[in-house]
């Protein structure tokens, strides 16, 4: 075991399992007596859920309203000028070693994860100092930690003097319920502020980070923040390493986790959006169908399930605290995602994946030719390069805007870019995040609803396992799944987590 492992041992950080029951993919009985579910929205929750129903033998229908699976997640295919046919994803996205329960799921289709492949080194680039490396950090806390403490040129000793220490206790400290009702008052950006960090380490180590969860600093919950910081930082062994697929995301996830599904006996419909939920459960769809159930599982993203709730009188009269909460829950800012194929490539010293602090848009640049096989094939074939650039909270502008935009910050940092000829370019934008604001954790929907055999799923869905983005809608649609089948009388599909407190939590009880 190495040093750093030993000090996390010492500390206590492990992944915990939260519910009782076997490790791994649940080879469960069958369930006797078929229950329907119908499961609304094929992202990674609705998926997850409906794996897990599936595998217990439980009837389960899933409705997607997009002609393909995956949501924010998902791929489609796009016909390059040259003819070339690729299936472009939405948008990159890490896959962090301690999604246990999202990589779980994914063991189904590919037990050694092998189509994972790690990114290798995680650097933040800014305009005004030198990168800063965050992927090279000992894995285990504390010594991560106190790694980016001694390594980091952005904190020296003095400075660390100069930090307000009862500021950067709460972020050692993280407590499901205490951090809640002590820090969900506040924004991001006033904990940020209370710190006193030299202005280069607020930028190069923390501000980029607050940026990665959709959200402005000013609107984004300082109590998610430090959630965020113990999910991603302090509670887990893996460190900040994180992998990524090499095949564009429907061939590696969606098609396999979609048969497989299929095979234990779920129906999966795509490209027919439900319209209107009735207590009962029936739900309507636009192509005129009904689907019944004994269960509803609604795993649609956050604007859909205001939508969908705005649509359904009798929903929202059976379940008013949810319709109330969904009502206030409001959607992150727009994102913004602009897929470059440029007819040269960048320097060969450039990481996979970059963060980017400080910039007007750009958050992240991704070289996708180094990455996907797809990507690679065309980049080496034209002898160009496929990079992605995404800005996580960003102003309502149209796609090309934002897209012309993050392409000049892109040249700021990385000059060898500015004279690259652009072959093809897919800007998009979405607003489908949650919004996490302050003093809004208490009214959060959670995955049990006021209606009976009503169950939410989704990275906006609150539950106190701490996780976010991909994580949490991997844990939630599972937590859905459980609600089910422990109705059934059937045990429990596991759960892990990261350490579920803080280091300087203490123990409770
Ligand atoms: C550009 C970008 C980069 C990201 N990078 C990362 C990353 O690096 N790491 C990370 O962990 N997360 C990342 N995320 C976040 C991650 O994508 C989400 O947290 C996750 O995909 C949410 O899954 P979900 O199932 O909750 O929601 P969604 O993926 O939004 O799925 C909801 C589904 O419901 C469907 N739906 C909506 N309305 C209806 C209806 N009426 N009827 C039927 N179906 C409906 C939608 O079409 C969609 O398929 C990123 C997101 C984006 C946009």
């Amino acid at each position: 075991m190495d040093g750093s492992r030993l000090l996390g041992r010492l500390f206590g950080v492990r992944a915990e399992q939260v519910d009782p029951g076997a490790d791994g993919p649940a080879e469960a009985p069958g369930m006797p007596g078929p229950a329907g579910v119908t499961v609304v929205g094929g992202g990674i929750a609705g998926m997850s859920a409906a794996v897990v129903l599936a595998e217990r033998g439980v009837r389960v229908t899933v409705l997607e309203g997009a002609p393909r699976l995956g949501g924010r997640l998902s791929a489609r295919p796009e016909s390059l000028p040259d003819g070339t046919s690729q299936l472009v994803d939405h948008g990159f996205h890490a896959f962090f070693r301690q999604y246990y329960n999202w990589r779980a799921i994914l063991r189904r289709i590919d037990p050694g994860l092998g189509f994972l492949r790690p990114v290798d080194g995680y650097p933040v680039l800014s305009a005004d100092w030198p990168p800063e490396e965050f992927g090279r950090l000992p894995a285990a806390p504390p010594a991560n930690l106190l790694a980016l403490l001694a390594r980091s040129p952005s904190l020296r000793l003095r400075d660390l003097r100069d930090i307000d220490r009862r500021a950067a206790l709460p972020l050692l400290a993280y407590d499901p319920e205490r951090t809640h009702r002590d820090h969900d008052g506040a924004s991001a950006r006033q904990l940020l502020d209370r710190l006193h960090l030299p202005d280069r380490a607020r930028a190069m180590l923390f501000e980029v980070f607050a940026h990665s969860f959709f959200n402005h600093e000013a609107d984004l919950s300082a109590a998610e923040l430090i959630a965020a910081f113990h999910f991603y930082f302090l509670g887990n062994p893996e460190g900040l390493a994180f992998d990524a697929p090499d095949l564009d995301h429907d061939s590696a996830i969606w098609r396999p986790l979609a048969a497989h599904a299929e095979r234990r006996g779920a129906v999966v419909h795509t490209g027919d959006p439900a319209v209107e939920v009735r207590p009962g459960w029936r739900v309507d769809t636009a192509a005129g169908r009904t689907h019944r159930s004994a269960f509803l599982v609604l795993a649609v993203d956050p604007p859909a399930l205001r939508d969908l709730l705005a649509a359904s009188p009798r929903l929202a009269a059976a379940a008013p605290v949810l319709a109330g909460q969904v009502a206030a829950a409001g959607v992150g800012p727009p994102y913004a995602v602009a897929r470059f194929w440029f007819g040269g490539d960048v320097a060969p010293g450039r990481s996979v994946f970059s963060g980017v602090s400080r910039q007007p848009t750009l958050d992240s640049i991704t070289l996708y030719h180094r990455l996907e096989r797809g990507a690679r094939r065309w980049a080496d074939r034209v002898g160009g390069s496929v990079v992605e650039l995404h800005a996580y909270a960003c102003p309502d502008l149209p796609a090309p805007v934002l897209a012309d935009r993050m392409r000049a910050e892109l040249a700021a940092l990385w000059p060898e870019t500015a004279g690259l000829p652009v072959i093809d370019l897919r800007a998009e934008t979405g607003a489908r995040a949650p919004a996490f604001r302050p003093g809004t954790a208490a009214g959060r929907p959670g995955v049990r609803t006021d209606a009976d055999r009503l169950y939410l799923a989704g990275d906006g869905i609150h539950t106190d396992l701490p996780s976010a983005l991909m994580e949490r809608a991997a844990a939630t649609g599972i937590t859905a799944a459980n609600h089910v089948l422990r109705r059934l009388g059937a045990a429990a599909e596991p759960l892990r987590s990261v350490r579920p407190r803080g280091l300087l939590a203490g123990r409770r009880g």
